[in-house]
């Protein structure tokens, strides 16, 4: 290093330490890296988050200090960019170029549904859709076509993934089972794969339905908020409770579809946020393999909103169901909390984000009229539309959304370290709360960073003391 060089003032980058499985690491929010710290990094890293330090004063208090292998350690503490040049910033990961092949297709088979949920983003206060003039139904021609754009905007990728969604998806089982036949023809036809998968609220699961669903693979997730007293939103039009309906139709399914693993997926609102009661009931009294919650998407003021004590309630439960998840993978076994496996599968992947999602990017939704949006959550809505089925994607307008929710552009985000994760949050919630989808969710920017930290000690234990379970994942991302 030449003197010059010794005198460059640094400062700790955006960077998360963190201890596991008597380890110390640091997650990097310039790369989504996790860095292992020898005592050295460490006490050099500790040093530098309180001022600014050229590396010849880092290293002649290190070794006052006693340590041991000090420019070594800061050589890769710069150049994993966790000790930054004053002046300087990380680079802003790069979305991928324009006419980035799709991934997903999820096709809404139609806008109605023949339940009531009280926080339902479709049909509440907060909705985006404006499905006036629009069929309700999706036909045959338009997912056709929706298919047929699908495949060609997607060419080079060997396998893709089509999902269905509502409104309520069963409600137009007879277009899903043509859409399977055609589009699994379609795929023979050009060597490639096609898998599907589907979300329903379970009322209309009948034999032959799971029969199907079985047959081919088809992956259910079901939306159900737990047990009678907790699923009091899920109700039929009449007010009428729908779990009594859906309970023995989820044990049939669970009984009779072996072929993919079955999920169920919570909405948290104010009254409802016993994760574990939940989770105990949906895995052990049903038998879900896998269980995911999601706080609702809604504006602060709504009834069902949860507040700030809620979240913190669901954050310490989520703490015990990610300790039950850790004890279980230090022992080989998989756990069903399906927020942990999903957080630390992309730690271990060491995603690096440039949107919160692939909204707009590998994954399109479709409406019934054929109106591609970014998302499920965006369809029918004129304000989000961007392009359809027939014509294709408007790339100015897809250009527009995604440059709106790149990273680089929240303020806020810049200087947070859970940014590789979360890159600002939700577009949908994100236009609900703010009114645009370029906003950071501020709203849950201590909740984020308080999970993400859970997941990385949980992360940092399991490679630690037993890393050949995290072989898993690479292997579930190879296939
Ligand atoms: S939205 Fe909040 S938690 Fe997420 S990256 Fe931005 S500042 Fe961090
Ligand atoms: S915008 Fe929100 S709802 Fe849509 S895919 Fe992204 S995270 Fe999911």
């Amino acid at each position: 290093m030449s003197p010059a060089a010794a005198d460059v003032k640094y400062r700790a980058g955006e960077a998360h330490p963190f201890e596991g499985g008597g380890g110390k690491f640091v997650y990097l929010a310039s790369t989504g890296g996790i860095f292992g710290l020898s005592d050295a990094a460490s006490a050099a890293l500790v040093r530098a988050r309180e001022g600014e330090f050229s590396r010849g004063e880092l290293t002649d208090w290190l070794v006052r200090e006693g340590v041991e292998g000090v420019e070594e350690a800061l050589e890769d503490l710069v150049d994993a960019q966790a000790l930054m040049p004053l002046g300087s910033a990380a680079i802003a990961p790069e979305p991928p170029p324009q006419g980035f092949p799709l991934q997903s297709l999820v096709l809404n088979l139609t806008n109605q549904c023949n339940l009531s949920c009280k926080y339902c983003y479709e049909y509440g206060e907060d909705k985006v859709a404006t499905p006036e003039g629009k069929p309700k139904f999706m036909d045959f021609e338009t997912a056709k076509t929706a298919v047929d754009f699908f495949f060609g905007d997607s060419t080079w990728r060997q396998a893709v993934h089509i999902t269905f969604f509502g409104g309520e998806t069963l409600m137009n089982f007879p277009l899903l089972k043509k859409v399977v036949e055609y589009a699994g023809e379609k795929a023979g036809g050009e060597g490639r794969e096609v898998d599907f998968s589907l979300t329903t609220n379970a009322t209309l699961l009948t034999a032959p339905v799971i029969e199907f669903l079985a047959e081919k693979r088809i992956g259910v997730t079901v939306s159900i908020d737990g047990p009678p007293e907790m699923n009091k939103l899920r109700v039929f039009a009449n007010g009428k409770p729908s779990y009594d309906i859906i309970a023995p139709k989820i044990r049939q399914l669970l009984a009779a579809h072996k072929t993919r693993p079955i999920a169920a997926r919570v909405t948290l609102t104010a009254d409802v946020t016993d994760c574990i009661k939940i989770f105990r009931h949906l895995t052990q009294d049903m038998g879900f393999h896998e269980v995911g919650f999601a706080p609702v998407t809604s504006s602060p003021t709504a009834l069902y909103a949860i507040g700030n004590g809620g979240l913190r309630g669901i954050l310490d439960q989520f703490r015990e169901l990610a300790n039950e998840y850790l004890a279980a993978a230090l022992d080989n076994r998989q756990h069903a909390f399906s927020n942990a496996s999903d957080t630390i599968a992309e730690l271990h992947e060491g995603v690096n984000k440039s949107h919160p999602c692939g909204a707009a990017l590998g994954l399109v939704g479709v409406g019934p009229s054929g109106d591609i949006s970014p998302c499920h959550r965006f369809v029918d809505s004129d304000t989000h539309k961007l392009g359809h089925v027939s014509t294709g994607i408007d790339r100015a307008r897809q250009g527009e959304f995604l440059a709106r929710g790149h990273v680089s552009g929240k303020y806020e985000c810049q200087t947070c370290w859970a940014r590789p994760l979360c890159a600002g949050g939700c577009h949908h919630e994100a236009y609900v709360r703010y009114g645009d989808t370029g906003h950071p969710n501020l709203h849950y920017c201590d909740w984020i960073r308080e999970w993400t930290d859970i997941c990385l000690r949980v992360y940092g234990e399991i490679a630690a003391r037993n890393p050949g379970f995290l072989d898993h994942f690479d292997r579930r991302k190879a296939s």
